[in-house]
């Protein structure tokens, strides 16, 4: 096969899975435009951001003038323009709103809790499910362990929450937290992995054995697969202890902020 014909043959590729994406979040139709004022994404900052200074968030990008560009086609993973992403976002959480592959959970839940943050962030944080608080809101991560994801965040990290994103291997609440069956997690795999095609980041966090699991489909404990960057279709994962495990283990905290720092040096941020 020529040179040529490979290329093509991985555009075609890229294309697929990329349109594939698209039409798992529900969408037919998409715009050519991508606006070079969108690129690179908001970047982590590690001072405290002002208010002028910070990445603009995406309601405000969707008004900005839409400047008519070549689709580009040297990645695999095109783009998305802003409004194609932050609509691509909003109806796979519809879908996820709607989806009753798991009876018991289906049945039990409150609502699903879908992923929350800023869709454009390099960074994802991964977790395992929602637990009561989320159910009862909808967001991800705002119960006691949320609290704790927010201080290793901002306190640990010097990032804001609202710069990263943040969301877990199953939308629904499993009854009694307890932990998600490996049918569960199948059946809500493939929208874990179209989130991932829309955000596209270069970093994730998986918090607790489940997520690192599920993700890097592995049987390995947390404590082997913590302390060294994975990878993962090209992003680089570090995978620490669960905040709710930190809760209940304090001594482990100098060894998830082991992780953090790692994570911190590979994104190229300060560390202390
Ligand atoms: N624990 C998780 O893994 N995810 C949440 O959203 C909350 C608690």
């Amino acid at each position: 096969m020529t040179k040529h014909a490979m290329q093509d043959n991985d555009l075609v590729r890229g294309l697929t899975g990329y349109l594939e994406t698209l039409q798992l979040a529900g969408i037919d139709a998409i715009s050519r435009a991508v606006p070079s004022e969108l690129k690179p994404l908001p970047t982590p900052h590690p001072e405290p951001i002002r208010e002028e200074t910070m990445p603009k968030r995406p309601e405000n990008i969707i008004e900005q003038p839409v400047v008519e560009q070549p689709v580009k086609t040297d990645d695999s993973r095109l783009d998305l323009s802003s409004a194609d992403r932050t609509a691509a976002l909003r109806q796979l959480a519809d879908q996820v709103a709607q989806c009753k592959k798991c009876p018991e959970l289906a049945a039990q839940r409150t609502q699903t809790v879908f992923g929350v943050g800023n869709p454009f962030s390099e960074l994802v944080f991964l977790g395992e499910a929602p637990g009561a608080d989320e159910d009862k809101q909808g967001i991800p991560f705002v119960g006691r362990a949320g609290k704790l994801l927010t201080d290793m965040i901002e306190k640990g990290m010097k990032l804001r929450r609202d710069d990263v994103y943040i969301c877990n291997i199953l939308r629904c609440r499993p009854p009694g937290n307890r932990n998600p069956l490996p049918d569960e997690a199948a059946c809500c795999r493939p929208f874990l992995d179209a989130t991932l095609q829309i955000i596209r980041p270069k970093y994730m966090c998986c918090l607790g054995s489940i997520a690192a699991t599920n993700l890097l489909n592995t049987q390995e404990t947390i404590g082997r697969l913590r302390g060294r960057v994975h990878e993962f279709q090209g992003i680089k994962v570090v995978c620490t202890y669960h905040p709710a495990y930190l809760l209940r283990n304090p001594s482990a905290k100098s060894a998830a902020w082991d992780d953090l720092k790692l994570l911190m040096r590979e994104m190229g941020l300060p560390v202390p």
